[in-house]
């Protein structure tokens, strides 16, 4: 079997990384982060996801790491209960847990951190390390996420644009708010549409909540974390009460804010010994919740066909054929949610579950 270099330790690649170590094939992985640096999110993650990462993860491990959530409620800013749905096995995990388990099986010396890696288009599009010294790998399986470098030096035409939605989100330690939620997944919608708030809980001890909203209707400016704070508490101030006490409540350590990008027409998932993976083939909307479940199956199928299939480009060609005309129907189902969030509530369609389930 060939030697392949794997770009990003994110899920995609780090999934990746595991499944090629399970299949003992050769590989090396690169990040330019610290290996300790992760700040982030938190990921829903439906039953087809779980099944996925049972297969590299220690279900025990992983299942002490997140929570199932049971029940979602769509209420209205007072809290008026608009719909409810029973959830079946929606896993919450907060982004640094999942990484941090995905890393744990990777050999040591088969990652290297904080080093960003280089796409030469000058060299017949060879990997290189960030002092230029050429990377070895017969497959480079590019992992870099929704703004991939390396995808934009291949298909240099491709049109990003940025989501009319961004979101706030901070995951907090509070077994008080946290026991108040129970396994709900609860989101508040503004009648005016374009302005959420979620909260759901990732532990006994641990909530994450985040604020959806309409870009062009609400403008943060400067991102510091004392703005987004200001932010949260004007924005919210009379909406249901628990929703400006967590805010109250909350510490801001771990708040982000999120600017969301996708591409106008996927590319190819595929060029020559280069292939693309997760975020970096299909950035998919947070709204989807399918950006895991798909990186996962990503790094699954494809390492399925590097072992069966002798020839790369055969082994790409599946991979892409499969992947593909998945990936389009969580775009479309990705940009119905998003309109319907851009709509007054009382336009929107009733008891809609905000995740593009197959
Ligand atoms: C606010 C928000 C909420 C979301 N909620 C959900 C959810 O509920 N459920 C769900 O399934 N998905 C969700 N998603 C989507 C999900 O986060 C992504 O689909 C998923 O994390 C993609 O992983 P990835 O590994 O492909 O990319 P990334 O996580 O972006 O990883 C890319 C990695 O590559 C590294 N890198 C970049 N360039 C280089 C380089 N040149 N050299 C070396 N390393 C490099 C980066 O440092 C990074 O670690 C959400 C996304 C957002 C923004």
């Amino acid at each position: 079997m060939k030697k392949i270099a794997v770009v990003g330790a994110g899920i995609s690649g780090l999934s990746m990384a595991n499944y090629l170590e399970k299949h003992k094939i050769d590989y090396h992985i690169y990040e330019r982060r610290k290996k300790e640096d992760l700040a982030g999110h938190g990921f829903l993650i439906p039953q087809e996801g779980m099944d996925y990462l049972y297969q590299i993860i220690d279900s025990e491990l992983l299942l002490k790491h997140g929570n199932f959530l049971k029940k979602y409620t769509k209420y209205s800013h007072t809290g008026k209960v608009l719909a409810e749905k029973n959830l079946d096995h929606v896993f919450a995990i907060s982004r640094h847990s999942l990484i941090s388990l995905l890393a744990q099986n990777i050999t040591p010396q088969k990652i290297t951190y904080e080093e960003t890696i280089i796409f030469d288009d000058l060299q017949n599009g060879k990997l290189k390390l960030s002092d230029g010294t050429d990377i070895d790998a017969d497959i480079a399986v590019i992992s870099d996420g929704s703004r991939s470098r390396i995808r934009k030096h291949i298909f240099k035409d491709e049109m990003m644009r940025v989501v009319r939605e961004s979101e706030v989100v901070n995951i907090i330690q509070n077994k008080e708010i946290a026991n108040s939620i129970e396994n709900d997944f609860m989101k508040f919608h503004h009648e005016d549409g374009g302005l959420t708030f979620g909260i759901l809980k990732l532990s006994d001890d641990t909530v994450l909540w985040y604020s959806q909203f309409d870009n062009q209707k609400y403008m943060i400016n400067e991102c510091s974390v004392e703005n987004l704070r200001k932010y949260m508490i004007e924005i919210f101030e009379n909406w249901h009460p628990l929703i400006p006490e967590i805010i109250q409540k909350s510490d801001y350590k771990n708040v982000h804010l999120w600017n969301v990008y996708e591409l106008e027409k996927l590319n190819p998932f595929y060029q020559e010994n280069t292939v693309f993976i997760g975020d970096a083939a299909h950035p998919l909307i947070p709204f989807t919740s399918q950006g895991v479940t798909s990186a996962l199956k990503d790094s699954l199928l494809l390492t399925k066909y590097l072992v069966e299939e002798e020839n790369i480009q055969t082994a790409f060609s599946k991979y892409e054929a499969k992947r593909k005309p998945e990936i389009e129907v969580h775009i479309n189902n990705g940009r119905i949610l998003l309109n319907q969030f851009l709509l007054p509530l009382n336009q929107q369609t009733e008891n809609i579950l905000p995740i593009s389930y197959k």
